[in-house]
């Protein structure tokens, strides 16, 4: 069985006072939640903050990126072992937006992707398909090419400490989800490129989260899915309320 992940992006959003707000509100409301794990993914600036308040408790915290070297000259960029110190536990990377916004390519996700496994941090790997290529008929191809570019080289223990994250791009902030269907295909997709790469046993245990406009009137229909392990929540995440009914999808 794999346990559900509930992981919240807030992207360039809170301050570090708001960040902290949040996570205490959300604290004593999920103490009993057992059915998923909890994550949320706070701006660079109130990562240390917010791992201090969510310390002991059920949230972990992850960052939203992160460079492949230990230090260096890379002005604006963070380093795996800076994320430890801040308190991390896991991290994005290869998010459509950095992909869009920054002109990341699958071999650099690869190298973020391998920095971040060494430092012991559990990678949240993006991959998804613009609508362009949705509509062009190219979905899987892209799927496969991010995919096979972004593991490149890695071992099957090595895959096993990675979640991953189908983030369609024309449903990420366009209030555009997609179909509980048209999601579990696309996973069950990822799970088989899992199996040909690394076997049975890393494919039935990796856990894939859906993204894309997830909302609490959308969720449960989406986790109903076998294939779909947990959600990856943009803009639902930034409320305490809508991300904890998220949370709670099991009692929609
Ligand atoms: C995201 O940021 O990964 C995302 C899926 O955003 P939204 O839920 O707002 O579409």
């Amino acid at each position: 069985m794999r346990k559900p992940v509930i992981a919240g992006n807030w992207k360039m959003y809170k301050t570090r006072g708001e960040a902290v707000a949040f996570i205490e509100e959300l604290k004593p409301r999920i103490a009993n939640v057992e059915h998923c794990d909890v994550i949320v993914a706070p701006p660079f600036t109130a990562l240390a903050e917010a791992a201090q308040t969510a310390k002991g408790s059920k949230v972990g915290i992850a960052a939203q990126d992160v460079h492949w070297d230990a230090e260096g000259a890379h002005t604006g960029d963070v380093s795996p072992g800076m994320l430890l110190d801040a308190g991390c536990s896991h991290v994005i990377i290869g998010h459509s937006e950095r992909r869009h916004d920054h002109g990341e390519t699958d071999e650099q996700v690869n190298r973020k992707l391998k920095a971040a496994l060494a430092a012991g941090l559990t990678p949240i790997v993006c991959v998804g398909e613009t609508l362009e290529e949705r509509e062009g008929g190219q979905t899987q191809k892209v799927l496969e090419r991010q995919f096979l570019g972004g593991f490149a080289g890695l071992t099957p223990p090595e895959f096993s400490r990675i979640m991953m994250a189908y983030e369609p791009v024309w449903a990420i902030g366009t209030g555009r989800t997609a179909t509980p269907e048209l999601a579990a295909e696309s996973h069950a997709f990822l799970r088989n490129l899992a199996r040909r790469q690394f076997g049975d046993e890393q494919a039935n245990a990796v856990r894939i989260l859906y993204g894309g406009s997830v909302k609490p009137q959308n969720v449960a229909g989406l986790m109903a899915q076998e294939e779909i392990d947990g959600a990856l929540v943009g803009g639902a995440s930034l409320s305490v309320e809508s991300f904890l009914a998220i949370i709670n999808y099991p009692s929609a």
